[in-house]
């Protein structure tokens, strides 16, 4: 069996983040890598979207940058202008292509399937495969979207839905995402955040289609792609040890209250990079403190009030909206944090939810 310097187990956003990040520093030119990655090929799958509060590699990825968004519930509409940070979207295929092409031409990295067909014995493990399943009475982030096209122009591709609640809440929190690629094209998701015990949260299909017929007023068009997510809402509990690191959502990158992950990654890959000879510090590595004491107080008023929610989430954004986003990205100073507290209705709510 060869052994290498370092093994990625799961070779998806964060794995091959991590190995792009290595192979452009030139890591990689000395050190042999081991990429375990079970799919059969790389295809679009994902549409990775976040604020780009800092550059990045993936530019030549993306597929559309807004710089308005609307929040929409039953009774009112939001429209948000942007300043200095956009809403992106990036297409995981262009994403997974880029970094493969760059890996191939390096002899030092290999493609495996399996962890158990190399030697781990004096390897640094970066693992991304999540080692415990979703737990069941959790709250998740869970969707189906299909992107559309339309023959005719429908869309306003200057401005994105972050959120219409204008739908069917079924005593949860539902809200339709809408991202116009084009005027004849947008992805459509719908979005769920419950635990994953009701299935009648489940019958994505109809719920778009609904949507796309009553809410947008198209009757006519094509599917041209479709993906489904289930993001689970809660820490993961895998813990890093002597030679394994977690990365990626196992690795606890993921935004518990929103979901977003993708910066999160490339920042961690970033900080390996620069830490690699410091086990200490590789292990120790996870998101300020602060964003998780707000997520887990934000979660429980989620739970227990989600009829306030639409309310919650179309106020937060109604002034100083730079502050929210950099909140949401995990780039806030103390001011910002002040100016989302103060910007959040209900927050009698989330004082009781302090209580234990
Ligand atoms: C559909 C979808 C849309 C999302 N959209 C956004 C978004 O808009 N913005 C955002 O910030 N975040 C988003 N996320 C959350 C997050 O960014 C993604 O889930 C991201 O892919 C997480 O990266 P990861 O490396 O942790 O996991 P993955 O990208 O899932 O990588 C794990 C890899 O491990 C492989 N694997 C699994 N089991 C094994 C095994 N036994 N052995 C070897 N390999 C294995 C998988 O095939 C996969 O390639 C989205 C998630 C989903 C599911």
């Amino acid at each position: 069996m060869k052994e290498f310097n370092f093994i990625i187990n799961g070779g998806g956003c964060s794995g091959l983040s991590l190995a792009y990040e290595m192979e452009k520093r030139g890591i990689l030119d000395k050190n042999k890598l081991a990429i375990i990655e079970i799919r059969k090929n790389y295809t679009r799958d994902k549409t990775w979207s976040f604020w780009k509060i800092h550059d990045h590699d993936f530019n030549d990825c993306v597929i559309k940058t807004w710089n308005t968004f609307t929040i929409k519930t039953k009774e009112r509409s939001n429209n948000i202008n942007i300043k200095g940070q956009p809403y992106q979207s990036v297409d995981s295929g262009l994403f997974y292509k880029k970094i493969t092409d760059k890996l191939s031409k390096n002899k030092n990295v290999k493609f495996f399937k399996n962890i158990d067909e190399v030697d781990k014995k004096n390897s640094i493990i970066f693992n991304s495969v999540p080692r415990e399943k979703i737990n069941k009475d959790e709250i998740c982030q869970h969707f189906k979207g299909i992107e559309i096209e339309t023959e005719r122009n429908t869309f306003d591709d200057n401005k994105l839905i972050l959120m219409d609640f204008n739908c069917d809440q079924k005593n949860s929190i539902h809200f339709f995402y809408v991202l116009p690629f084009s005027p004849k094209r947008a992805l459509i998701e719908t979005t769920w955040l419950s635990n994953l015990n009701d299935k009648s949260f489940l019958d994505y299909d109809i719920q778009l289609e609904k949507y796309i017929k009553s809410n947008l007023q198209i009757k006519n068009y094509i599917i041209k792609h479709e993906e489904l997510g289930k993001i689970p809402l809660y820490l993961s509990s895998s813990n890093n040890e002597e030679n394994l690191i977690n990365i990626g959502s196992a690795g606890g990158m993921t935004r518990i209250s929103t979901g977003y992950t993708f910066l999160n990654i490339l920042e961690h890959s970033k900080f390996i990079c620069n830490n690699l000879h410091d086990k200490k510090k590789l292990m120790s590595y996870k998101q300020k403190s602060k964003y998780i004491y707000f997520d887990k107080i934000f979660l429980k008023v989620l739970k227990n009030h989600s009829e306030l929610m639409p309310d919650i989430f179309l106020n937060l954004f109604q002034s100083n909206s730079d502050s929210v986003i950099k909140f949401l990205s995990n780039k806030s100073n103390f001011i910002d944090d002040i100016k989302v507290i103060l910007n959040t209705k209900h927050k009698m709510k989330f004082l009781n939810s302090l209580i234990p």
